[in-house]
C-alpha cells in the first residue's frame, strides 16, 4: 500500500512522518493522476469526528483471540523466506494457507495477471462461514512480499504474514460454528504489492491485482450487493501497535471498530491519527461496499521498518494480534446486532 498526495497537507503526519513524505513525493505525484483512485471528495480531513452511533447493549463474553497461536503461524508464514508473486515460496505459503483451511468451504479464485513485468499466476483464497443472518461480513489481508525486494532477505513479517495469520487465527475462532449474525469470509487476496518501485510507477496501476479481481468477479455474479461490511488487516501485528484511521473508510465502521476495542480496554491502540492509504479496501470503497482499512502505518520510528529486511518477527507481539484479532471479532458481532446498518 502506499500514501496518497492529501497526506503531505495534513500537519499532524508531516509532524510525525515528515521525511517519509518527502521521500514520497513522486510516488503521491503520480498516484494523484492514477484512474484507479478514489475520488477525493471520498476521503474525509484527518479531524473529522467518527459519528456517535447508539450501539444496542450486548451482554454477550467478549472474544477469547489466541494471540500467542496467531504469532506461531507468522513465524511459520515468515520461515518460507520472500514470497514475491510466481516464486515457489509464495506456492508454498498458498499450500500452507489451504491446509489450515482443510474442511472448510474455500472459494478459490486463481488466474493470471498481465503486471508491469509480465504475466503471473494470482490466487486469492477465500473460506467461508455461514451465519445465519442474510449477508456477508468479508475480512481480508493480504499475504504476498512486495516484488521488487525479491532478491532480498525481505520476508514481510509485519507486512502480509502478520494479517494472513491473524486470518488463520480468526478461522480457528469462526470453524465448527452456526454464527448468530451475518457469515463471515475470511480473504487472503494476493498480488497487493507493487510489481516495479513507487519510484518509477505509481502503486494504483501497478498492485491490488487480487483483491481488484476479486471484487470485479463479485460485482459481476451478485456477491457484491450482499457484502454488509469490509474490514481489511494490515500491518497489525507490530509490538508498538497503534492503528490509524483510514479516511477512505467509512466513518460508521470505524466507529464500530472504536466501540469494539473501547469494549476491551484496548482503544488507546487506535484512531489517534488519520491518513489516507491506498490498500486492498479501495477497490471495494470505489463500489460503494462500506470498508474500513486497519493499518498501523508507523512502523518503527517514522516507518522505517516498512518495506525493508528489518521487517522481522522481533518486532512484533502476540499482544498486538490479540487486541487486533479480538477487535475483529467484536466488531463482527457488533455489526450483526445493529438493524438497520447506517446508510452508506
Ligand atoms: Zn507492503
Amino acid at each position: 500500500m502506499s500514501t496518497t498526495a492529501t497526506t503531505r497537507f495534513h500537519w499532524r503526519w508531516l509532524m510525525l512522518a515528515g521525511a517519509l513524505a518527502l521521500l514520497a513525493c513522486d510516488k503521491d505525484k503520480n498516484s494523484a493522476q492514477a484512474s484507479n483512485q478514489v475520488p477525493p471528495a471520498a476521503q474525509r480531513p484527518a479531524d473529522t469526528p467518527l459519528p456517535a452511533l447508539t450501539f444496542p447493549s450486548d451482554n454477550a463474553p467478549l472474544p477469547a483471540f489466541d494471540g500467542d497461536r496467531a504469532m506461531r503461524y507468522v513465524k511459520e508464514i515468515v520461515k518460507f523466506g520472500p514470497r514475491p508473486l510466481g516464486s515457489a515460496n509464495h506456492k508454498k505459503v498458498e499450500d500452507y494457507i489451504d491446509a489450515h483451511l482443510k474442511g472448510d468451504d474455500v472459494e478459490d479464485d486463481a488466474f493470471v495477471a498481465d503486471t508491469n513485468v509480465g504475466k503471473f499466476p494470482v490466487h486469492n483464497i477465500v473460506a467461508k462461514y455461514p451465519g445465519t443472518k442474510d449477508g456477508i461480513i468479508v475480512v481480508a489481508s493480504h499475504y504476498d512480499t512486495n516484488y521488487p525486494l525479491r532478491d532480498t532477505p525481505y520476508v514481510g513479517a509485519n507486512d502480509g504474514a502478520s494479517s494472513s495469520a491473524l486470518l488463520l487465527e480468526l478461522a480457528n475462532q469462526l470453524r465448527g460454528k452456526t454464527l448468530d449474525g451475518y457469515s463471515v469470509w475470511l480473504v487472503w487476496d494476493d498480488a497487493e504489492e507493487a510489481m516495479k518501485p513507487d519510484t518509477e510507477v505509481d502503486f494504483m496501476s501497478d498492485s491490488l491485482y487480487g483483491i481488484t479481481h476479486l471484487a470485479e468477479k463479485w460485482e459481476a455474479d451478485g456477491t457484491l450487493k450482499k457484502i454488509k461490511a469490509f474490514l481489511l488487516a494490515d500491518m497489525i501485528g507490530d509490538a508498538d501497535l497503534n492503528v490509524d484511521r483510514e479516511l477512505n473508510s467509512a466513518p460508521w465502521l470505524e466507529a464500530v471498530v472504536l466501540e469494539a476495542a473501547k469494549r476491551q480496554g484496548y482503544q488507546s491502540h487506535f484512531f489517534s491519527r488519520g491518513l489516507p492509504m491506498e490498500d486492498d479496501h479501495l477497490p471495494f470503497v470505489k463500489r460503494g461496499v462500506p470498508s474500513a482499512d486497519l493499518i498501523d502505518f508507523n512502523y518503527g520510528y517514522n516507518n522505517v521498518f516498512w518495506h525493508t529486511p528489518q521487517d522481522t518477527v522481533d518486532k512484533l507481539s502476540p499482544d498486538s494480534l490479540k487486541i487486533v484479532g479480538s477487535v475483529v471479532l467484536e466488531s463482527i458481532r457488533i455489526v450483526d446486532k445493529m438493524d438497520p446498518l447506517p446508510p452508506k
